[in-house]
């Protein structure tokens, strides 16, 4: 199944949903960075978070997330658009922790506290908007609430999930977002708070291969919502090796002759995606002629 994420109304519109299943697109990201499970769970649950939030832009919109740890695999960067074109790194990805005390892998103890999570959307030709709060679990769904609470004001219960396998692969990675309105009624939020303490883990759902119409069903009741659009998501960077040619050029001349004479060439490494270009002699030389 290709991953998507959908977008619905629910309770009379007085609830915005957000579900998606990033399987594929955090399959590709541990592949590419080459993970271990805690940072696999950790990139994981940020690409779907990037996701979920990509998924409120329109247009050439943009949105990029930094979480800033104190943990053993530094810092994770993701950016995002709303055509779910969605990729990040991890500044350590060999991060393999023992499980937490809850059986579970240990993106806190990973992550690290105090640490901060940095986001700036990019919306039309307006200076970007940033905001940013300290991580305060480092668990990351608790972080991305707190910031939709405290920078944008708006109620939220964000959930994360990767199941990564034994062979280190991703088995299932999705995630949901529910956006309380205003004017919503106290029954409405208190029927979600109940149905969403009973839900269990999002990804052992995913797991099961229930769809994403029935996970919005289990979210908020089979006949609450009206599904408003389905987007296609992936992993995908738009780095190539001319891109990577007109940042060479800006190094200057004497470096770029360096790299002939001293090293017979250069390679140079996206770091959200990983992609290796290799620039021999001759492509410099003409860089710099
Ligand atoms: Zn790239």
């Amino acid at each position: 199944m290709a991953d998507k994420l959908l977008r619905a109304l629910a309770f009379d519109k007085q609830i915005r949903v957000y579900v998606v299943d990033a399987t594929q697109m955090v399959a590709e990201a541990q592949q590419r960075h080459k993970t271990w499970h805690t940072a696999t769970a950790a990139l994981g649950r940020t690409l779907v978070a990037t996701t979920l939030l990509a998924g409120t832009l329109k247009g050439d919109d943009r949105i990029t997330v930094e979480i800033l740890g104190d943990g053993p695999i530094g810092h994770i960067v993701a950016d995002g658009n709303a055509s779910g074109d969605i990729r990040g790194y991890v500044a350590n990805p060999e991060v393999a922790l023992a499980l937490n005390a809850d059986g579970k892998l240990d993106v806190a103890a990973a992550v690290g506290l105090p640490g901060t999570l940095v986001i700036r959307k990019y919306i039309g030709d307006s200076e970007p908007f940033s905001g940013q709060v300290p991580l305060i679990s480092g668990e990351l769904a608790e972080d991305f609430t707190y910031y939709m609470a405290l920078s944008e004001q708006t109620p939220s219960s964000i959930g994360l999930s990767v199941l990564v396998d034994t062979d280190e692969t991703v088995k299932v990675a999705g995630g949901f977002m529910i956006q309380v309105m205003p004017g919503a009624t106290e029954e409405t939020i208190a029927t979600l708070e109940n149905r969403l303490a009973k839900l269990g883990r999002f990804s052992d759902l995913l797991d099961k291969g229930l769809t994403l119409e029935m996970l919005l069903g289990e979210l908020v009741g089979e006949d609450q919502y009206e599904i408003l659009t389905e987007t296609a998501v992936r992993f995908y960077c738009d780095c190539s090796k001319e891109r990577f040619a007109k940042s060479l050029m800006s190094v200057g001349r004497q470096e770029l002759e360096a790299m002939i004479h001293e090293d017979h060439g250069a390679e140079v490494v996206c770091h959200f995606c990983n992609e290796h270009y290799q620039f021999n002699e001759a492509e410099l030389q003409a860089l710099i002629d």
